[in-house]
């Protein structure tokens, strides 16, 4: 019996989001620079403590690359071989997804900052060593103008006020920049002046949304959105493939390693051409657009309705032809493809942190692709899905980890099933 709530085997990488580590803080006036150079290296972030982002800032690269290791050895090495753990070369200012939290100092100053571990106080950070340099500097801009805008920050307690966040994207290949600015209403007095002054200082810029968000929760984002510059969203390359990410779609925040990671995830599926392949799980598409090239047939099912529109786009726009994608539990999606006894040679399945569900699992037992590629951000639901597939008769062949968040405890995987039987 499928337990999603079973962890399986004992924990050790406790982790927030992936998606999300929260930042890591340090001083305006303290360098970021690393005391040593290369792997031994130590991260010396002095607010690190304060803000719980980067969980293993006090070891160096070597030692968190060790022992990310070992975390996914013991817990995936009693089902298969565990390749050696793929790094990266240089750690630093990898994240191109920033949020910013804002507050106000005594004499009401806006600055901006990240959440002291457990609390809602912002310690105030001007960079950030897992940052994209680009937009930490955007960041600190825009703070630096609000005054001059009288544009006052939310206060969560007494709902007033207008900016709520800035969130940043930064691309990898193309280099656009994508600046949204998370705000209690559509009233943006002085907007326009603003914005300008915003791409004149920052012409890197190449869009800028405003997102409002009305709501008193947690959550960043609202459903509201106008394109105050540019086109309102921005695209960038993986793998030589174009793509389209708006600010509500998921895209990877290590863009330099994701190209690493898709690859891996392609050379462990073998595509030879003929297959049908489908990307489970699938955001804006980039995993099954960058192996389209090598299958007969790429399906695509996603939860997340902007996600689908802009998969359905980057096929356009890369005149693939021979994909389609679908706005679907992942899960109901798998169960009508069983029912219906579709034709499936290779799955490539990446799902968030809580992993898969026996809906989508049990139906990959019925309709037996010969090849499951998994890709995941947690390990612990990886290894429990795992040995979920590897009890419905499918052999885990390898594994491998990827280091898409260094100097957090977070750790991709990429694991290999095949059917003895196919
Ligand atoms: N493979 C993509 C996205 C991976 S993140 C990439 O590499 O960019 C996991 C994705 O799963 C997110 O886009 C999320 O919206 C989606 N998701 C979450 N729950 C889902 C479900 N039940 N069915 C389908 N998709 C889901």
């Amino acid at each position: 019996m499928y337990d999603k709530n079973r962890p399986s085997r004992p924990r050790k990488a406790v982790s927030s989001s992936p998606d999300r580590p929260e930042r890591s803080a340090k001083p305006a006036s303290q360098p970021a620079a690393p005391a040593r150079t290369g792997r031994e290296q130590r991260f010396s972030c002095p607010v690190a403590a304060h803000c719980g982002g980067c969980q293993l800032s006090r070891m160096s690269y070597a030692e968190q690359l060790r022992h990310k290791q070992q975390v996914v050895q013991e817990l995936l090495g009693g089902l298969c071989p565990v390749e050696e753990i793929i790094g990266m070369a240089d750690p630093y200012h990898y994240r191109g997804k920033v949020h910013a939290v804002l507050s106000t100092d005594k004499r009401g100053i806006p600055y901006s900052g990240v959440y002291a571990m457990g609390t809602h106080r912002v310690v105030p950070v001007k960079n950030c060593l897992i940052e994209d340099k680009r937009a930490d500097r955007i960041i600190q801009t825009i703070v630096s103008m609000l005054p001059r805008y009288k544009l006052r920050i939310y206060n969560e307690y007494t709902h007033r006020g207008f900016l709520r966040h800035i969130l940043v994207r930064t691309a990898n290949v193309t280099g656009q920049v994508m600046v949204v600015l998370v705000a209690t209403g559509r009233e943006f007095p002085g907007g326009k002046a603003f914005v300008a002054e915003l791409v004149k200082t920052h012409p890197e810029i190449t869009t800028v949304v405003l997102n409002v968000n009305t709501r008193e929760t947690s959550m960043v984002l609202g459903k509201t959105e106008t394109a105050l510059y540019g086109p309102g969203y921005m695209e960038d390359e993986l793998c030589g493939k174009r793509f389209r990410i708006s600010p509500q779609s998921f895209y990877q925040v290590n863009l330099r390693q994701t190209e690493v990671l898709y690859r891996t995830a392609i050379e462990y599926a073998g595509l030879t051409g003929g297959e049908t392949l489908l990307d489970a799980y699938c955001g804006t598409g980039t995993i099954g657009l960058c192996a389209s090239d090598h299958v007969r047939k790429l399906i695509g099912v996603e939860l997340n309705a902007d996600a689908v529109r802009d998969a359905k786009e980057n096929a356009r726009l890369n005149g693939v032809s021979n994909a389609r994608f679908f706005c679907d539990d992942a899960g109901r999606f798998m169960v009508r493809m069983a029912q219906e006894g579709q034709p499936l040679d290779v799955l490539i399945m990446d799902p968030p942190r809580a992993g898969s569900d026996e809906k989508f699992l049990s139906s990959v037992l019925t309709l037996r692709p010969p090849k499951v590629v998994y890709v995941s951000c947690n390990p612990e639901t990886l290894a429990r899905d795992a040995e979920y597939l590897v009890q419905g008769g499918y052999r885990a062949v390898k594994a491998v980890p990827v280091d898409m968040f260094p100097c957090t405890e977070h750790v991709e995987t990429v694991m290999l099933f095949t059917r003895p039987d196919a």
